[in-house]
């Protein structure tokens, strides 16, 4: 890159944050600040793409850009597409660094083919403009938009699609962009074949996977952002594009079994899968550990208290009981057992600490522990620690948002399925 380049691309960083990892596009956005220089982002963007790659494009490149263009011609939205274009513009510059030839000619290869790939999903999204569109001229209006990011979800990511009726706020153009800037592979596979939105209250501002399925709810405008934290960077997040990649991370896993082979390991939050007698005897032991009572108080009587406490209801003292025995197993159960139902809904909590692992009803009958030490090294969020496939869809989901490596302490392994440099 020329000097003159290097000058502009820091400046296009430090003023529009383009290809930089850690401020928010949203949050420019947010300030109306696209809003004001749109027209001078978009040319600047382009220029960046040439910029990096050096003064020739690739002709995957030329391909790509040729794409953006038309469908900016045709009225649609092309940030994404430009800043993943921009990210393999950089991947491309640093493997052309690489002074082994067949180590460099592989990594270019690598590249030219996921630009390839953004080529394919710019030209699918075209064909669907052009088939809603027909003769129609000018931009399309939100309900020809909807249909358009409908079909090509349809065509491209084989999604069969379903929307209750007099649903409009379904934003399937956020969508598609969030399954653009995944590898293909990640989000066209066998364990993802349909998008279901959901208008009811409990679905409110959530997603959900199951099946083959993603479930949208209502995200009304889509304009509502979350904190994420990576290696004590906080990271601005849109809620309903953070959560469209949490749910195509969760599908991943569901075809890659990626927790179910390294959700033990350190660098995965150390989780191991328990149930609701094991949380029992976890607790008995620690209160053992931690808490003197007189011989009155039998494990017996703590392990049925506990048991109780578990189901949400602090039992009555029983029969033959110290009431300051009593008071003290009554406190534990306040301060453990009681703290870790799912309906306290412990993940937004603090960890409880049970000798070095936090013990979680994830769901009604699924049950899990956590190494508290892996907890911050790992962490993204809170919700993260709900259960070991909301850790990777936590850290999946972020990574590819704001295009970032996942925590350092990240599993090696795990990592490979996330944003690279
Ligand atoms: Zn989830």
């Amino acid at each position: 890159m020329t000097q003159n380049a290097e000058a502009k691309l820091t400046w296009l960083n430090e003023v529009l944050g383009v290809g930089k990892d850690d401020e928010s596009e949203e949050e420019l956005q947010q300030k109306g600040f696209f809003e004001s220089i749109g027209e001078m982002v978009s040319g600047a963007v382009d220029t960046v793409v040439k910029l990096v790659s050096g003064p020739e494009p690739t002709e995957e490149q030329k391909k790509l850009n040729a794409k953006v263009d038309t469908l900016e011609k045709l009225g649609l939205d092309t940030k994404r597409l430009k800043s993943d274009g921009v990210d393999q513009a950089k991947k491309l510059e640093a493997a052309a660094k690489i002074t082994d030839e067949a180590e460099r000619k592989a990594a270019i290869d690598l590249v030219n083919k996921r630009i390839e790939e953004l080529e394919q999903h710019a030209a699918a999204l075209e064909a669907a403009a052009k088939s809603v569109m027909g003769s129609t001229k000018g931009a399309p209006n939100a309900t020809q938009k909807a249909a358009i990011y409908k079909k090509a979800l349809e065509d491209h990511y084989g999604l069969a699609i379903q929307i209750p009726s007099g649903m409009s706020n379904t934003h399937m153009d956020r969508v598609y962009d969030m399954m653009g800037t995944v590898p293909k592979g990640q989000a066209k596979h066998d364990k993802l074949d349909k998008l279901e939105y959901i208008d009811t209250n409990d679905y409110k501002g959530s997603g959900a996977y199951g099946g083959t399925t993603i479930k949208m709810g209502d995200f009304g405008d889509a304009s509502g952002m979350e904190n994420y934290t990576v290696d004590g960077k906080t990271l601005p997040a849109n809620s309903f594009d953070v959560t469209t990649l949490h749910e195509l991370g969760h599908a991943l896993d569901s075809k890659e079994g990626i927790m179910a082979a390294h959700m033990s390991k350190t660098g995965c939050g150390g989780w191991k899968t328990e149930s609701k007698d094991s949380t029992i005897d976890a607790l008995v032991a620690f209160f053992k550990k931690k808490v003197k009572v007189s011989d009155k108080m039998t494990e017996a009587m703590v392990r049925s208290a506990i048991d109780s406490a578990l189901g949400g209801a602090i039992p009555a003292a029983p029969d033959g009981a110290e009431e300051a025995d009593w008071d003290k197993v009554r406190d534990f159960l306040g301060d453990y057992p009681m703290k870790i139902r799912s309906g306290y809904s412990p993940w937004f909590k603090e960890p409880v600490d049970v000798d070095g692992r936090a013990y979680i009803q994830s769901y009604s009958t699924r049950w899990n522990s956590y190494s508290v030490a892996a907890r911050a090294p790992t962490l993204v969020n809170k919700y993260q620690w709900r259960a070991p496939g909301e850790w990777f869809a936590e850290v999946y989901a972020i990574s590819w948002l704001k295009k970032t490596k996942p925590p350092a302490a990240v599993d090696k392994a795990v990592a490979e399925y996330m944003w690279k440099p």
